[in-house]
């Protein structure tokens, strides 16, 4: 659907100045069919400019929309980028270091879902690294989510990447109607059900022990009943490393949290972390976690007019997603911030 030959010109230095206006940028110029220039790529960052994970989204897309591009190299800190027709198929793209494959699918998933049709995506590369969703965030939040507003994905992990190597390997299948359903997402209820997934590879699984042992110790007593968490371990793998995801439901709405291990961090105090975090999430209140709400900003942006949700507060990702989606679409978001919750909702 092409609307004009005029391209849509994005500053990537705005707001969080990261990597989520590339990504956003590239999924929302496939979907509309509108061309894009982006200048001053990830300029927040302390190394500007396209890194693997960038790259490898960048030909992701790319591929999934016949699109040409320049620009497309390492260090980049700015790209065209012309698209052709989304069409559903097989790929495979690997980011070759620890670069986050969610982050990668982030790029891919919103164009895919606008388009009826079936895709498997398998993508190597980083399944548990910092700064990013963790591969079961997909899996016990995101993919949940996104299957209520009529898009069914599923994930196999076949190994764990963590930093720095990476050489995680994960495949995503993706069947789409085209069209996206009414999003409604109130506050949270009365919390009935805590699930966790630790994922240990190439560790002792002593420290999963002492990690589950520390999220019971800091969820409240109340919940020992509704929690279970499960430790998914690999005894070897490409590299080695320890994280964690929890997710609360109310029966309706998913709120998640996570937490990754490091070199000299106590399993206690990553407990302890992912723990706090859920907590800071139910005790707001709100239907959706601040991740999630970034994240969930593309498919808001095409679901019926009326569709909203609510989350505890904006954060700079999610001004940030709003602002760069509006290039493409006009002002279709409105925005109720009061204190400690945000509706958000598509006019
Ligand atoms: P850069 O490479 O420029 O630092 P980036 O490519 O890592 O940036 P950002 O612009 O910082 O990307 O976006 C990170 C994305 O990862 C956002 O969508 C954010 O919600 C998500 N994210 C970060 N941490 C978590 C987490 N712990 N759980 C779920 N999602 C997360």
């Amino acid at each position: 659907m092409l609307l004009s030959d005029e391209p849509i010109i994005i500053d990537g230095s705005h707001g969080e100045g990261g990597g989520q206006i590339l990504r956003t940028g590239l999924a929302m110029s496939a979907i509309t069919g509108r061309s894009l220039k982006i200048h001053s790529i990830r300029a927040n960052r302390p190394k500007p400019g396209l890194a693997n994970q960038h790259l490898t989204g960048l030909r992701a897309i790319q591929e999934i929309c016949g699109a040409s591009v320049e620009g497309d190299n390492i260090g980049s800190t700015s790209i065209s980028f012309s698209p052709s027709n989304i069409e559903h198929g097989e790929h495979e793209f690997r980011v070759g270091t620890a670069g986050s494959i969610t982050l990668v699918l982030q790029t891919v998933l919103p164009a895919l879902a606008s388009v009826k049709g079936i895709s498997k995506i398998s993508v190597t590369g980083g399944t548990d690294v910092k700064w990013s969703p963790p591969m079961d965030y997909y899996r016990l939040m995101l993919f949940p989510l996104l299957k209520k507003a009529g898009l069914n994905c599923t994930l196999k992990i076949k190994q764990r990447g963590y930093y720095p190597r990476g050489g995680g390997e994960v495949e995503v299948g993706i069947e789409a109607s085209g069209d996206f359903d009414q999003i409604t997402i109130e506050n949270s209820d009365e919390i009935c059900k805590v699930s966790g997934i630790i994922n240990i590879t190439g560790l002792p699984a002593a420290i999963a022990e002492r990690i589950r042992g520390s999220l019971i110790q800091h969820l409240p007593d109340r919940y020992s009943s509704i929690t279970k968490i499960n430790i998914d371990q690999m005894k070897k793998g490409p590299s080695q490393g320890v994280g964690v995801t929890l997710t609360a439901s109310d029966g309706e709405n998913i709120l998640g949290a996570s937490a990754l291990g490091e070199r000299g961090k106590p399993a206690e105090k990553v407990g302890k972390e992912c723990a706090s975090q859920l907590m800071k999430e139910i005790e707001g209140g709100a239907g959706v976690d601040i991740y999630a709400s970034d994240q969930l900003l593309p498919y808001l942006a095409f679901s019926e007019p009326g569709s909203f949700y609510k989350t505890r507060t904006l954060t700079n990702h999610t001004k940030t997603n709003v602002w760069t989606i509006e290039h493409f679409l006009g002002e279709i978001f409105e925005i109720d911030e009061k204190p400690n919750i945000a509706r958000i909702s598509k006019r």
